[in-house]
């Protein structure tokens, strides 16, 4: 596959901010587009960074027909710059991809014209311990009839940000049980974007509540614990750590996999098994509820210190008094700076 480059005249590379403030709002120069039409994939190519030119009538804009990824490149100590297990985001947008009924995107256009992509901008990609660079692949419908249907054309764009090291505040979660996130049969288990914009009225409510965001329940039961807002959840209790089971309601994230593969190794027993809130509120009550914490791309590790439940609200221990997350979180970052071997061969070179 030909990838034709079309370098931006001067870098903005200058205006490269890794405060908190600014995370996802300065882009790299460059990004990386390709068409689809009929099922065959032409004009791969990266260019500056920059608007697209489409008719208000594309489905991706009409009928939500649009699916996303994220995922992160590290520099490591000896200054090389490495993926973070890209396949699997590849596999994850091309299931999204087939659940919304628009064409996969083909692994030589995500895989090397992302790694093109990143060594056209590789002076943006922050070094260990200032940070990483958040990558953005996005795919959407852009056939221009307003009938409803599968998709017949879409563009693929990637586009990315460097961000700088994310300490998060720790979360205080709402457990609702107006709203769900997602339903069975429902598409909780991929990443489109109309998965997101239904949850923003129940995440306003908890900010309402004086919380920072929402604890999701199943939404048969509203019974079963699934995810921490946009983030997979974990518990700590006694010693061991318990998540949810993958679903069709939960999304596979790629941090959750990496951290219970990275417990196993610790000698650390994770179970994956439905968890009720109720067991959460014993488990509590009896004060064996030690951690709580989210994970995904952004943050790797959330810590989770209060969950608001039927009007009360459950304290767990200090952010300060834990072990399990902090130390998960330590043989991560380690791992992805490469000052620890790679056993796993997670880290894919650009
Ligand atoms: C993307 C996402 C996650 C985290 O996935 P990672 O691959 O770990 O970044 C978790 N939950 C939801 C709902 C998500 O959209």
């Amino acid at each position: 596959m030909d990838i034709e480059v079309r370098r931006i005249a001067a870098s903005r590379i200058g205006e490269r901010d890794l405060s908190p403030q600014s995370f996802g709002t300065v882009f790299c120069d460059h990004m990386l587009v390709a068409e689809c039409q009929y099922s065959e994939w032409t004009d791969a190519r990266i260019e500056p960074y920059g608007p697209l030119s489409l008719p208000p009538s594309i489905s991706g804009l009409q009928y939500g027909i649009s699916v996303f990824e994220g995922h992160k490149a590290f520099r490591t100590v000896s200054g090389e710059v490495v993926l973070f297990r890209p396949h699997e985001n590849w596999e994850r947008l091309r299931r999204s991809c087939r659940r919304l009924v628009l064409p996969e995107v083909p692994e030589d256009i995500y895989l090397e014209g992302l790694k093109e992509l990143i060594r056209t901008d590789r002076d943006w990609v922050p070094g260990p311990g200032e940070g990483a660079l958040y990558i953005r692949p996005c795919v959407f419908a852009t056939d221009a009839a307003l009938r409803v249907g599968p998709s017949s054309a879409c563009r693929f764009v990637i586009f990315t940000c460097a961000v700088g090291q994310y300490y998060p505040a720790p979360l205080r979660l709402l457990v609702t049980t107006d709203h769900v996130r997602a339903f069975p049969g429902g598409t909780g288990n991929v990443k489109p974007a109309g998965n997101y914009a239904p949850a923003l009225l129940a995440e306003a409510q908890a900010r309402h509540r004086g919380f920072s965001g929402v604890l999701w329940l199943d939404g048969r039961e509203r019974r079963f614990v699934e995810e921490a807002g946009v983030m997979n959840v974990f518990f700590v209790i006694d010693s061991t750590v318990v998540t949810p089971g993958l679903s069709d309601t939960i999304l596979p994230g790629i941090t959750r996999d990496s951290v219970i593969t990275l417990l196993e190794m610790m000698g650390i027993p994770v179970e994956e098994r439905p968890v009720s809130i109720d067991e959460i509120a014993a488990a509590h009550a009896t004060g064996r509820l030690r951690e709580c914490f989210g994970t995904g791309t952004a943050a790797t590790i959330s810590h989770v210190v209060e969950i608001g439940y039927q009007g009360k609200t459950l304290r767990l221990p200090p952010v300060a008094d834990r072990e399990i997350a902090p130390a998960v979180l330590t043989r991560m970052t380690a791992l992805r700076a490469g000052r620890e071997p790679d056993h796993l061969g997670w880290l894919i070179p650009v």
